[in-house]
């Protein structure tokens, strides 16, 4: 049974794995990207300046976002803009959105990127950082949404919510980012699922990542991973390839997060050990 059912999913997978995506869909489209002025978000402003979008991106440092708006131009953006702030404001979120509503009347994809800066180690108790990290990583997408839905309902547009491996599964010495990415998970797939009983034709697309090769990343978690980390460009692709395709999720890099979803439920205590074991140097992270 078991290797039936292996089959079936493995079949679903390369079938799932078939793609339409035409670059040109993009071209005149209104994009907010968050997170943008480096690593994965910054790759995302890049292939939507090619694909000719309306960009507006943001961050706090205004100073990188500048260059990162200059870059789109040249790579041909349709237009491209900045809006500098922190999500711990809800009311910079909201202001976000009306500044899209300002410049273009309407909106045809949002994608949620950005996340606040949080340690890689054990629990310290320190509840006021969780507390924090759910403004920036959480509430800040969920208030973002709710100010952007009337546009892209209008426009039958798109969300697109970036989301990791440790929103889905068990990953040590990630407490308080984990528990923001699980709390994505639940909001956004009751979202989903009432916009379907609605009709409401905004799709939204949620995107479970690996290790992939961002400054930040690297820099946070190179001296314990066994595995190489994943390139931002193309990660950054398929997530706007996702998006456009109004999938229900991606997953990049593809089998190293679609094997760790198969076993999370069919085998998890497999899985809680390959995870553990995927990671080296554990003595380290103890007495930072
Ligand atoms: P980066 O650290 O490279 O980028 C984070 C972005 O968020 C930056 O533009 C940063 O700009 C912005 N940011 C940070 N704090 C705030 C804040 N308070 N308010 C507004 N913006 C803020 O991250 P990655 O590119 O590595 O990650 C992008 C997404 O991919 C995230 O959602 C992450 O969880 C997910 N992901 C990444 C993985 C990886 O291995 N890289 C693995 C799994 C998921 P500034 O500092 O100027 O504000």
């Amino acid at each position: 049974i078991f290797i039936a059912l292996v089959g079936v999913v493995l079949a679903f997978w390369f079938y799932s794995a078939r793609e339409d995506f035409k670059p040109e869909i993009l071209q005149e489209k209104r994009v907010i990207v968050t997170g943008a002025s480096s690593g994965i978000g910054e790759e995302m402003a890049y292939h939507l300046a090619r694909m000719g979008s309306h960009i507006l991106i943001t961050a706090r440092t205004e100073s990188k976002l500048q260059k990162v708006v200059a870059r789109c131009l040249e790579l041909g953006a349709a237009s491209a803009q900045y809006v500098n702030g922190s999500m711990e404001d809800m009311a910079f979120a909201e202001h976000v959105v009306q500044e899209a509503e300002k410049l273009w009347g309407g909106l045809d994809m949002m994608i949620l990127n950005h996340i606040g800066h949080t340690y890689f180690s054990y629990f310290d108790g320190d509840i006021d950082h969780i507390r924090k990290l759910l403004e920036i990583n959480f509430l800040s997408y969920v208030t973002m949404t709710v100010s952007a839905l009337p546009m892209l309902k209008e426009s039958r547009g798109s969300i697109v919510v970036v989301s990791s491996l440790a929103g889905k599964t068990r990953v040590p010495f990630t407490a308080p980012y984990s528990t923001t990415k699980f709390a994505l998970d639940g909001f956004f797939g009751s979202l989903q699922q009432e916009m379907t009983i609605q009709n409401a034709n905004v799709s939204i697309t949620f995107c479970v990542l690996g290790y992939i090769n961002t400054e930040s990343a690297v820099k946070t978690v190179s001296h314990v991973m066994k595995v190489a980390p994943a390139p931002k460009e193309e990660c950054a692709l398929e997530i706007i390839k996702g998006g456009v395709l109004r999938k229900r999720e991606v997953h990049y890099p593809r089998i190293n997060v679609a094997i760790p979803l198969l076993l999370r439920d069919w085998a998890p205590e497999l899985l809680d050990f390959l995870t553990r074991y995927s990671l080296s140097n554990v003595e380290q992270i103890k007495h930072q």
